[in-house]
């Protein structure tokens, strides 16, 4: 059996990995190190919490767009079914072809991380059943995907993502409330961004326009770039992607999507630009934006951040609709359209957009801050800490700072207006003694009413 196979397997294996690479030993009670550090893989990343606090402000604000907005929050699970994303995202995609982190489960199926998350999300509307519920159904989420690229700044083989989906209508309006909260979701944090839009109308459409690209490139062959001339035979669309100067010229004459879209389809297009408009959201046409993805249908959009910022560059988010992305996947039709926003892009981008206009986040400000002084005293100011915590008071300390000039510089550079100090003398007496950092004065208070008094000073309710 494949698992027992497996399971004997995985011992001797084990041992080696260790043997190999962490050659750390304990000799009598000590490490002895010997060899092997370790940093983070490749292309992948730890967020420390100099960042964490830019990255906290962009959960609160899709958190607070999503109630906003009623979307209910969805989790998938990061691994799934490879072919899920073969099939949604398309062969001769870079992301099927090239970056899919793809392995053999223990039973043999062949599952990945997920790349991104619109199919797993569909995935999950039709497994439970949600086609059930009132239409069109509202999810969000926020959770990491997993790409094999070349990593860059603000490009990670593991990287953070933000979507919003409406699943099960088709109206135009879906598109332009989706792409309205998108750029709410800049527009909250301060980050101006462009958003350009595109139509790829139906299959049919795009298959005549792709057999008319084809035929313009095959004509201009001996100028365009070795990528080019493989994007001709493997995905003719992505030849519009293309940054490299001749190929630049080539794309100037190049033949338009919206020239061959139908009545239908136009009509859907116009609406959606007609309500952006009724919103003033500025929006650039953009007839060579056609998405890496084969699920999309109609609707593609683009967000970009300011000129000379990382997300100028690179799209900091991005979204469309997909309309048979349902049945591609074993679902019946359903309608769709959502974004993706890559947070990690969009942190980049926001703090040297800051950094330029000399804009900071505000921090958390302490309100005191509790200094002691010998063993008896760290154990009441210890309790005073947790008490006072209780109470919503912001509350500094280092406990591992015996000295009291110490205390008083960390307490000065906190900024806080009262100090609590607690010495030898307050433990014995059950007081504190309340310092005023801007007049020099003390008090000596009793322990017990310490906490009511610093409300009243602190202007608490
Ligand atoms: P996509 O699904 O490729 O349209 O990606 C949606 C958004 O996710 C992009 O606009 C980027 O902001 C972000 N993104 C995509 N790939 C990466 C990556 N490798 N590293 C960081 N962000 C990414």
């Amino acid at each position: 059996m494949v698992v027992k196979k497996n399971a004997v397997k995985s011992k001797p294996a084990i041992k080696k990995i260790v043997s190999s690479k962490a050659k750390n030993t304990v000799v009598k009670g000590k490490v002895e190190k010997t060899a092997k550090t370790y940093s983070v893989l490749r292309g992948m990343r730890d967020i420390l919490p100099k960042e964490e606090r830019h990255w906290s402000k962009l959960y609160h604000v899709a958190e607070n767009l999503a109630e906003y907005f009623q979307f209910g929050r969805i989790e998938t699970p990061i691994l799934e079914e490879a072919s899920l994303f073969v099939r949604s995202v398309g062969k001769g995609t870079d992301v099927v072809d090239k970056e899919m982190y793809i392995f053999e489960d223990r039973d043999g199926t062949k599952v990945c991380l997920r790349p991104e998350n619109t199919a797993a999300v569909m995935r999950a509307y039709i497994s439970n059943g949600l086609w059930n519920q009132a239409q069109p159904v509202k999810l969000w989420y926020l959770g990491q995907m997993f790409r094999h690229d070349r990593p860059q700044a603000g490009r990670y083989r593991q990287f953070w993502q933000v979507g919003f989906e409406t699943l099960g209508s088709a109206d135009p309006a879906v598109d332009a409330e989706l792409i309205m909260i998108a750029h709410n979701f800049y527009s909250d944090l301060g980050l101006p961004v462009t958003a350009r839009l595109n139509s790829l109308g139906v299959p049919a459409e795009r298959e005549r326009y792709r057999n008319e690209l084809v035929n313009y490139y095959r004509g201009k062959r001996s100028y365009i770039c070795g990528d080019c001339k493989a994007r001709l035979t493997r995905n003719p669309l992505r030849l519009l992607d293309c940054k490299n100067k001749e190929c630049l010229e080539v794309k100037e004459t190049a033949p338009q999507i919206i020239d061959y879209l139908g009545a239908e389809s136009k009509n859907h297009f116009m609406k959606v630009l007609e309500y952006l408009d009724v919103l003033e959201i500025p929006y650039q046409l953009d007839h060579t934006l056609v998405r890496g993805l084969d699920y999309y249908t109609h609707t593609v959009f683009e967000f970009y951040g300011p000129e000379g910022e990382e997300g100028a560059q690179s799209a900091l988010g991005a979204g469309g609709r997909y309309d048979l992305l349902a049945e591609q996947i074993g679902g019946k039709a359903t309608p769709g359209c959502g974004f993706s926003l890559g947070l990690d892009r969009v942190v980049l981008a926001w703090r040297e957009y800051m950094s330029k206009n000399n804009q900071e986040l505000p921090k958390q400000k302490m309100e005191i801050y509790v200094a002691q002084l010998g063993e008896e005293a760290r154990r009441v100011a210890l309790r005073l800490v947790n008490d006072l915590r209780g109470s919503g008071i912001k509350v500094g300390f280092n406990f591992s700072k015996g000295s009291l000039k110490i205390q008083m510089e960390l307490a000065d550079h906190a900024q806080v207006p009262y100090v609590l100090i607690v010495g030898q003398k307050e433990v014995q007496d059950k007081t504190v003694i309340i310092r005023d950092m801007e007049s020099g004065i003390q008090e000596v208070v009793d322990q017990k009413k310490v906490e009511a008094l610093l409300k009243r000073k602190l202007g608490h309710s």
